[in-house]
């Protein structure tokens, strides 16, 4: 007997088990209370919403769900598979004046890109988490591969990259999440339920940028992300809970070879749970590679036949409706030719009737392409995937025979000479086909999604049970055992990259190892380069197809009052007991002040692959700092602006003064940086954004005009604690008052509000030229004590004589006491003009 919010049935009991399904509410969960005449009420929390797997693809993308079997969810035109295409239409010269933009996703997309190239995009997930510098990036700009305009977005960093659209710049994250947008439609429509939660598929070696971008698109397509799954992984579910038994343990490497990109891992199969073993593969790598070499290839045989030097320059000529309609075609007519060639050996490229040279005749592309000729011109390609290969094995110090089975997936994979390849290595019998080697990653994914959900539909009787039940309460079905033979039971995941962190000498420190199991979390002690140091900046960077990619920096801030307490308590300990003694009775010295002080790193990677960063100055517990790595780009440009202005000053002609105000302006810079991203939106918090980047303005100038504030406080401080008692009360407190505003506006001010305070301050010592005598006179005995100790006594003695000036001396004593300190002043400012103004250095590296 079926309701709408429940279910009446026969139990083995004999009596009736009333099963409410309680939608959305966390609590009671697998409540079961005996209600009354033997009837069992089974108060279930069953999340309503459904939960599906999908393999967002470079070409196309599926998405899958797991009830009883899994099953390909189809999308609005009722297919499988979805192209990977989005495109942004509208009538020209409008674009502005519509508020919505019209998206179109998939297989109308795909139609379009004849019509609109330049605002139709394909293969948007090879520039997800890219910067427009990255080499591959600049590749695909420069050659012809993309209609696009892709650039440097206006708001992120040097490295952000966006596509232009009808004139208005998008991230790649935001055109994915349109795809996914699309998907989740479509699946909540073919499922006739909400949809709320998804595992997505990435490239086994997406970097942590890459999957941020993915985490962020999907966001903004309104999933909620259960977990971002390697797609070999996935591949290797799908294939792992049909055909491993419970009590075997299999050795798999996964071999997917897809539209974009070529992926490769090892994992270990044995009672449900998936180990990662190791992951390699080239992210640029795949069937389009392969297009396009085939395009060269039919290119170069049209213009043999008609004579035409430059081929790439005639098509160019054509009229632009042309010449895009020829791009498109062409490449669906060479992608068809060799998806032809895979299971025949001869085909023939044919496109007719569109190109015409200037005497109008048509130029047609015909040419005939055996599977021969075909397998010579991508024998590179095939090579450089088993190189791959050899080299994962190698890495992971794994023989062939210790691989029991190859699955290979992609449509890439498909190509026969690929396949011979595979086999030459591993043996005939142990490389396998996937049943269905386009929706095997899909596939693989709802698995896992079914498995991260609260509720599962029992395989026997088909009622949603909750997770935690062992066996189902409606009809008893050992669900513990179905989980462990039928499911994922446990998935092991492994580091996709070394993880290192640059040290101040240019060189790298290995922090974590490719293909360490997740989560791990490691800790290593560096030392700062200089006694001084202020700042420290840790730089983390991946190494991806062995070149480095920078994965995020941490910055951290010493300032003085957590140096003073240290100072504090070094002097304690220094002054405790009699020289002797100090060992036995002070305890541990709290750190030596000639040696740099020490910082504590930690890399820590969770089970998603989230990367968080920490650090800590060993000697103060203060200070330190913990973020999760590429969070955001606002961020990131603020750090990189900081950055080089830091460099700027170091390699500038500036003093000790100079250094020492923006040193002091960084610490505080950094303290605003770090909060510019809001830890749980991810969002970028405006006003904290704007101070950070008017500050790091106003730094700049206020230096490069000699005005340093800090040193100025510095001054001012020193001259309250050493002659203090030389200025009256009421002018005591009204310096206090404009140095407490100069700090002020140094954290907040406006430039103009900087200088303001800094010469209002300044003022207060031209009146009293006594003080300005002793500062110099002060400043001298500071100066000799460093260089030419034996020059001090006469300084030390002009400040005593000014000092002890008491009331009742007579006119003339004063006069002498006055003259004997002038008499000073030039040798004074001779050592001040000598050794006062070395050039000075900021600090910020680390070192083993
Ligand atoms: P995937 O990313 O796995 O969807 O793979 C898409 C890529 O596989 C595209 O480059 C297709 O052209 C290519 N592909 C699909 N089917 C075949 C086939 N039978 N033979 C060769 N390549 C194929």
């Amino acid at each position: 007997m079926n309701h709408p919010y429940g279910r009446l049935s026969y139990n083995k009991h004999g009596g009736i088990t009333a099963t409410i399904e309680v939608m959305k509410v966390p609590e009671p969960r697998g409540l079961s209370y005996k209600k009354n005449f033997n009837i069992f009420i089974n108060v279930r929390t069953v999340y309503m919403s459904k939960s599906i797997g999908i393999d967002l693809g470079t070409t196309n993308s599926v998405a899958a769900i797991k009830k009883v079997h899994t099953e390909i969810i189809k999308n609005a035109e009722g297919e499988e598979l979805t192209p990977s295409c989005v495109t942004l239409q509208f009538k020209k010269g409008l674009i502005k004046f519509f508020s919505k933009e019209n998206f179109v996703v998939g297989r109308h997309a795909l139609e379009w890109l004849k019509q609109d190239p330049a605002n139709t995009v394909t293969a948007v997930k090879r520039l997800m988490g890219r910067s427009v510098n990255d080499p591959e990036v600049q590749k695909i700009i420069k050659s012809r591969r993309s209609a696009n305009s892709i650039v440097t977005h206006s708001r992120g960093t040097e490295n952000s990259l966006a596509i232009v659209l009808g004139e208005k710049e998008f991230t790649p994250e935001q055109l994915s999440a349109k795809i996914l947008e699309k998907i989740h439609r479509d699946c909540e429509a073919y499922l006739g339920d909400d949809v709320e939660y998804a595992v997505i598929t990435v490239p086994a070696y997406f970097n942590d940028k890459q999957k941020h971008a993915t985490r962020t698109a999907a966001a903004l397509a309104g999933i909620k992300v259960q977990r971002l799954l390697p797609e070999p992984t996935a591949a290797a579910i799908s294939f792992g809970v049909d055909n491993v038994e419970n009590d075997d343990a299999r050795t798999v490497l996964v071999f997917d070879f897809g539209g974009g990109t070529f992926d490769i891992s090892v994992l270990t199969i044995s009672g449900g749970q998936f180990i990662e073993q190791g992951k390699g593969g080239n992210m640029w790598m795949g069937g389009e590679d392969i297009d396009y070499k085939l395009i060269d290839y039919v290119l170069s045989r049209t213009s043999e036949e008609y004579e035409i030097e430059d081929i790439h320059a005639f098509i160019n000529d054509q009229e632009t409706q042309v010449k895009n309609r020829f791009s498109a075609e062409l490449k669906r007519v060479v992608e068809q030719a060799k998806i032809d060639l895979s299971d025949r050996e001869k085909t023939t490229v044919e496109l007719l009737g569109l190109l015409k040279d200037s005497d109008g005749d048509l130029v047609d592309i015909d040419v005939d392409l055996t599977r021969d000729k075909f397998e010579e011109i991508i024998a590179p390609v095939v090579e450089g995937a088993m190189g791959l290969v050899k080299k994962l094995l190698e890495q992971i110090h794994f023989t062939t025979d210790i691989i029991d089975n190859v699955l290979l997936v992609g449509g890439s994979s498909r190509i026969p000479s690929v396949i011979r390849a595979v086999k030459d290595i591993f043996g005939e019998e142990k490389v396998l086909l996937h049943k269905r080697p386009m929706l095997a990653i899909a596939e693989g994914a709802a698995i896992l999604s079914h498995r991260l959900s609260d509720a599962l539909e029992c395989p026997g009787c088909g009622v949603q049970v909750s997770q935690s039940e062992k066996s189902c309460p409606d009809c008893g079905f050992d669900l513990d055992s179905h989980m462990i033979s039928h499911s994922v039971y446990d998935i092991i995941h492994s580091a996709a990259h070394d993880y290192h962190i640059c040290l101040d000498n240019g060189e790298k420190y290995l922090l974590i190892e490719k293909n360490t199991p997740l989560p791990c979390e490691r800790t290593e002690r560096f030392r700062l380069v200089h006694k001084y140091q202020k700042l420290v900046n840790m730089k983390f960077v991946n190494m991806v197809n062995d070149e480095e990619e920078s994965i995020g920096d941490l910055w951290l801030g010493i300032d003085d009052s957590m140096r003073e307490k240290l100072y504090e308590k070094w002097y304690e300990w220094e002054s405790g007991s009699g020289e002797g003694a100090k060992e036995e009775d002070s305890g541990e010295k709290p750190f030596d002040p000639e040696s740099p002080l020490s910082v504590d790193v930690t890399l820590r990677i969770d089970e998603n692959n989230l990367v968080e960063v920490a650090a800590s100055i060993v000697e103060l517990p203060d200070a330190e700092i913990s973020k999760t790595l590429s969070r955001g780009k606002a961020d990131e440009k603020l750090f990189i602006a900081l950055e080089e202005l830091i460099n700027e000053t170091n390699a500038g002609d500036y003093d000790s003064y100079e250094t020492t105000e923006i040193t002091s302006r960084t610490i505080m810079i950094i303290s605003d940086i770090n909060k510019v991203i809001d830890d749980h939106t991810g969002e970028v918090i405006e006003p904290v954004y704007e101070l950070a980047q008017r500050n790091i303005e106003t730094a700049r100038k206020l230096v490069s005009e000699g005005i340093t504030c800090q040193s100025l406080i510095y001054y001012c401080e020193h001259v309250l604690q050493r002659f203090g008692v030389l200025i009256p009360p009421g002018e005591r407190e009204r310096i206090n008052k404009k140095k407490k505003h100069l700090e002020d506006m140094m954290l907040r001010g406006t430039y103009q509000e900087n200088v303001d305070a800094y010469e209002a301050l300044d003022k207060v010592f031209d009146k009293s030229p006594m003080i300005s005598v002793l500062m110099t006179l002060e400043k001298a005995v500071d100066l000799c004590r460093e260089h030419e100790p034996a020059r001090s006594a006469k300084f030390v003695g002009a400040i005593h004589s000014l000092t002890s000036i008491s009331d009742d001396e007579g006119k003339d004593a004063v006069a002498a006491k006055f003259e004997k300190a002038m008499s000073c002043l030039p040798e004074a400012r001779e050592l001040i003009a000598k050794y006062d103004n070395i050039k000075a250095k900021i600090y910020k590296g680390i070192t083993k």
